[in-house]
């Protein structure tokens, strides 16, 4: 098997050589044991925060089947699980791996890439449905600001928010990326790298914001924040433009707390990886499955070739080079 390693502890940004590919040799296969081949690897921003040198690389990639004794799991099938950077694993079937994941069998929808049960239709797009339609109260005719837009999490929050009759704003970090969400059906789209935010956001919503959907954080969420309505919520789900920065960068924390007071503002956390929303998935996914199907939820993927290239394509999330979720293709 070949395995990328972390050579050591990140410093801000992550870089090629904080990586080491190496060759392992794997074990005969036990009973409710199976061997299987990566064919997609999922990149996502968490990575940052979890990956160590003490352990080996996270995160959730689709594999087939080459060898089994576990007759749930017969050769050639796909499964989608946390098995981390490597392009072929010896796994138990019956031990729960991390965050208290199984490895889940794929079932196959006709027209759909087994890729997306890492983006659209598995971690990303069950963040997106599960946080926004369970956690931001949502109404018809509110308006929706959400950053990230035209990513994993944030092409699809936008678009259920249109589907459910929201005003959507969408911040990204190029023309491109902004042109595609306002294909997708977002009412405006900021390119936050060249625009002034706080007045592009008067413009376009100038009676003010009621959800604030945090993919970023740092200085555009403090701007979003100051453009609440009273009674307004903020789901924080993800704060990337933090996730480099040292404890001592971390150290100037905004308060909020009177604004959150005068306002009486709602501000949920949520993660996907909590007992509670995993148990959510098939229902969820099915949702999604159903949405892609009927042509009311478009997906984009971002593909590199080659599992060579999984630190490049990592680092390429903190520079927004990625467009679409990020998947890495074995
Ligand atoms: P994306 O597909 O959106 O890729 C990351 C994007 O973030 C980049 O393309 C870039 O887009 C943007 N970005 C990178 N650095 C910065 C920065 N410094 N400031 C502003 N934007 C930046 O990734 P995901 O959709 O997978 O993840 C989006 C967020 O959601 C992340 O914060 C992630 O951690 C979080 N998340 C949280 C989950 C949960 O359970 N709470 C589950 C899944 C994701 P651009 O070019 O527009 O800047």
């Amino acid at each position: 098997a070949k395995v990328w390693k972390q050579t050591q502890a990140f410093d801000g940004v992550p870089k090629l050589n904080d990586f080491i590919l190496e060759e392992e040799t794997l074990p005969g296969l036990q009973e409710n044991e199976i061997l299987v081949e990566a064919l997609y690897l999922s990149l996502d921003p968490y990575f940052r925060l979890l990956a160590s040198p003490d352990q080996s690389l996270p995160g959730e990639q689709v594999a087939r089947v080459l060898q089994s004794k576990s007759p749930e799991y017969p050769v050639g099938s796909l499964v989608c699980a946390h098995l981390g950077w490597r392009s072929h694993t010896v796994v138990n079937v019956t031990t729960p791996r991390v965050f208290g994941t199984t490895v889940d069998l794929i079932n196959e929808v006709p027209g759909l890439s087994p890729s997306l049960w890492l983006g659209t239709v598995g971690m990303p797009g069950v963040t997106a449905y599960l946080s926004f339609f369970e956690h931001c109260d949502p109404k018809p005719g509110e308006v929706l600001v959400v950053t990230a837009a035209s990513g994993a999490v944030g092409s699809i929050v936008g678009q259920l928010a249109k589907h459910k009759g929201l005003t959507v704003i969408g911040l990204a970090g190029s023309n491109e990326k902004c042109d595609y969400i306002r294909d997708l059906g977002f009412d405006h789209a900021i390119n936050y790298k060249t625009e002034d935010i706080s007045k592009a956001l008067d413009l376009v919503a100038p009676s003010g914001v009621d959800i604030y959907f945090d993919n970023v954080g740092g200085e555009i969420a403090d701007i979003a924040y100051g453009k609440l309505r009273d009674y307004g919520r903020v789901l924080i789900c993800g704060l990337i433009s933090d996730y480099n920065k040292s404890p001592k960068e971390l150290e100037k924390v905004t308060n909020w707390n009177k604004v959150i007071l005068f306002k009486q503002l709602t501000i949920k956390g949520f993660m996907i990886f909590h007992s509670k929303n995993l148990a959510e998935f098939p229902r969820v996914r099915q949702e999604i499955v159903t949405l892609i199907q009927k042509g009311q939820l478009q997906t984009k993927e971002h593909v590199t070739d080659g599992f060579d290239k999984m630190p490049a394509a990592f680092i390429e999330l903190f520079t927004g080079s990625n467009f679409g979720k990020a998947v890495v293709k074995a």
